[in-house]
């Protein structure tokens, strides 16, 4: 269970995946602990300036086995150590360099599934990437090797904490149960593993489908209506895609066509996929009891920031009834609209939020989305963002013009520090979209920052990404909803790249699962200062020309417009997930989806069947939706900061970088914050964030 792929993703309310961070999450993701600490210096020079580029078919599954077989070779080697000899470093350092060494040789190769554009070697690529995934979970069921950590006698504190997350990671997937209750374990997670599959394959090969006319899709954009089919009596088939789904939701006058598309979408899989989800949720319910668990919850946070579920509930709780006062205030707003609209109008409806949420931005801040596109051109938007993080970090981007590349569109950068020129990382960019690669916006780990060998060496991380690609003489404009991503995946990016830990399964975005989006979450912040903005901006066509402050504003100013909803929906869905999986017993989850959505203030029509398609808590965040919103919060704090001291402050930039960037798992989230911000994490910035004032408790 500690070893499978996770995708973390930034989840919108309407539910499109924007950002992906495909990080493996290693069991032990040791924290604290390590004594011993690594400084970089210009002397340990880069050992890998570039990742192979080329594969022939058959490649990639032969190298695959070949480190599968190396890492076993090690693995056993540590398992079959005298237990006179057994020291911390022939075996715990040791087993994080094996586990390192491993995902060095294959982290290339599986980032060929997703990018490369041979469709047979791309398919080579994803099989190894389940293959390994398997072999990953397959170690911590290893006695051999849990018996060797368990012999480690620590010689310091700090070897002690490590020598006990390990041998945790290795308990909770059973191994401190006898035989016959570990077998048990195996088959309860196994059968698990199915139900979650079925509910993904069932969401992913839905094809519902609704049928329009013309009149009924009245107010949707021409350029949707390339997407539709025809049928043979001239009407239009709409998909339950996302571009169709929210082109009838923002744009269709129509209520009864919004009606149609919102209860189609929203009963997606209704019967099979809730009987799956309901089942999954007792079946977790019995691991953790077999694990020793009060709740699955428990079972899940344990050895995360929160720790446990009462920290995540409180947590929830603290924020809840001012973003539900948020809600309550935009339904007002859009209930005017609608009467403005709609004189005989007397309640909002469901279907009508989206609708009404766009007609109040192109009242309030009227400007048109492709006018500022032409002042974020891709290329230039790219350098700005190197500029400015640069700055921050003392760091500098030079690209490497020589590298072996899958595309010709792929970049390579090298990332040096401005003092001693030290290469500190490098990073790819292969940011437009091509014919069978991955369609979102992902960070890969590629090779990990650690000492091997005593020498450093070097992170090589990825963005892939799928930014409009140039036309013949225009090139990719973006919006500022793909700068604020780019910023995103940046922020990971960094958190990779600066890293300074010597232990490759502790390093760079390997951290505890809710505090993985906080470095990201914080540098989105920067898109949004109007000094940012204006030194980002450059008009395609002469780049000198800046985006008019006036129209900067509005752009600013439109994107707190709908934060009440947005926010709201991610706590009534962390809610769910939370009363789900800390359950005792059978749960109704759609009566208690409805109830939540009540309890937060967010209109849901009777009849639809919300958990069905809430692919997150069968995809590897059940117990971790609230994650978004605890991730968010610090990073406001953290964003926070800089406002205080400049948004271009490097005094500041290089303290976020010294205390959380370089710091990967080496210490637990919540000191890494306190360090940086000099005083415990609070709520204060997430409160301004919304507009609201902190109602005293
Ligand atoms: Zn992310």
């Amino acid at each position: 269970m500690f070893s499978r792929q996770y995708r973390i993703s930034r989840y919108l309310a309407a539910g499109i995946i924007a950002c992906t961070l495909m990080l493996i999450v290693i069991a032990g993701c040791l924290q604290n602990g390590a004594q011993s600490k690594s400084t970089m210096s210009a002397t340990q020079a880069a050992t890998q300036v570039s990742i192979r580029a080329q594969y022939a078919p058959g490649d990639i599954p032969r190298l695959g086995t070949a480190a599968l077989e190396q890492a076993n070779t090690s693995l056993n080697a540590i398992a079959a150590l005298p237990p006179g000899e057994r020291t911390f470093d022939n075996t715990v350092l040791a087993f994080d360099t094996a586990m390192t060494d491993y995902t060095d040789a294959i982290y290339p190769l599986t980032l060929m599934g997703y990018v490369y554009p041979d469709p047979q070697v791309a398919a080579e690529g994803m099989a190894l990437e389940e293959s390994s995934a398997v072999f990953l979970n397959d170690i911590y069921t290893r006695r051999g090797l849990y018996d060797a950590v368990k012999g480690v006698s620590p010689r310091t504190a700090g070897e002690s904490r490590l020598c006990n997350l390990t041998i945790r990671e290795f308990n909770r997937n059973g191994l401190k149960l006898p035989d016959d209750r570990l077998a048990r374990v195996r088959q309860l997670n196994n059968e698990l593993s199915g139900l979650e599959s079925r509910f993904s394959a069932n969401l992913n090969n839905d094809n519902t489908t609704l049928v329009f006319t013309e009149k009924e899709l009245a107010g949707v954009p021409a350029a949707s209506f390339a997407s539709f089919d025809k049928t043979p009596q001239g009407s239009y088939r709409v998909t339950m895609k996302y571009p169709d789904y929210m082109a009838v939701m923002k744009y269709a006058t129509l209520n009864t066509t919004r009606k149609a598309m919102y209860m189609a979408y929203n009963n997606r899989q209704a019967d099979e996929n809730t009987a799956l989800l309901e089942k999954a949720i007792t079946l977790r319910q019995s691991l953790a009891t077999e694990l020793g668990y009060p709740t699955w919850a428990d079972y899940k946070i344990e050895g995360r920031m929160a720790g446990n579920s009462d920290r995540v509930m409180a947590f929830l709780n603290s924020i809840k009834e001012p973003l539900k006062e948020k809600c309550r205030t935009e339904n007002a707003e859009l209930l005017f609209v609608k009467k403005d609209l709609d004189p005989a109008a007397t309640t909002l409806d469901p279907w009508d939020v989206t609708y009404l949420q766009e007609n109040l931005v192109l009242r309030k801040y009227a400007y048109d989305e492709n006018e500022v596109k032409e002042y974020f051109p891709a290329d230039g938007t790219v350098q700005g963002i190197f500029r400015m993080y640069g700055e921050l970090f003392g760091i500098r981007f030079e690209e490497v013009r020589d590298a072996p590349v899958w595309s010709p569109d792929v970049r390579l950068y090298r990332v040096t520090n401005l003092t001693g020129g030290a290469t500190v990382g490098y990073l790819y960019l292969d940011l437009y979209p091509r014919e069978g690669k991955y369609g979102h916006f992902a960070t890969f780990p590629v090779i990990s920052g650690r000492m091997k060998d005593g020498t450093w060496s070097v992170p090589v991380t990825i963005i892939v990404g799928n930014f409009p690609a140039p036309q013949e003489n225009k090139p990719g404009l973006l919006t500022m909803y793909d700068v604020e991503t780019l910023f995103h995946e940046g922020g990971h990016a960094m958190h990779y790249i600066l890293t300074t830990v010597p232990y490759g399964t502790w390093s760079g975005f390997n951290t505890e699962w809710d505090f993985v989006e906080t470095p990201s979450q914080t540098l989105e912040e920067w898109v949004w200062d109007p000094q940012v903005m204006t030194s980002l901006s450059g008009h395609y066509t002469n780049t000198s020309q800046k985006i008019p402050a006036e129209l900067r504003d509005r752009v600013i100013a439109a994107r707190d417009a709908g934060t009440g909803h947005y926010y709201g929906r991610i706590m009534a869905n962390s809610l769910e997930d939370m009363e789900y999986h800390t359950a005792q017993g059978p749960v109704n989850v759609t009566s208690v989806s409805a109830r939540v959505y009540a309890e937060m203030e967010i209109p849901q029509a009777e009849g639809i069947h919300q958990p069905a398609s809430f692919e997150h808590l069968m995809g590897g965040y059940d117990a971790g939706y609230y994650g978004y919103l605890w991730s968010k919060v610090y990073a406001l704090e953290i964003a926070d900061t800089f406002k205080h001291d400049g948004m271009t402050n490097q005094t500041t930039g290089m303290r976020f970088r010294q205390d959380i960037l370089s710091q990967g798992n080496m210490q637990d989230g919540g000191v890494l914050l306190e360090n940086f911000l000099g005083k415990e994490p609070g709520t204060e910035a997430f409160y301004k964030r919304l507009g609201i004032t902190k109602t005293p408790d």
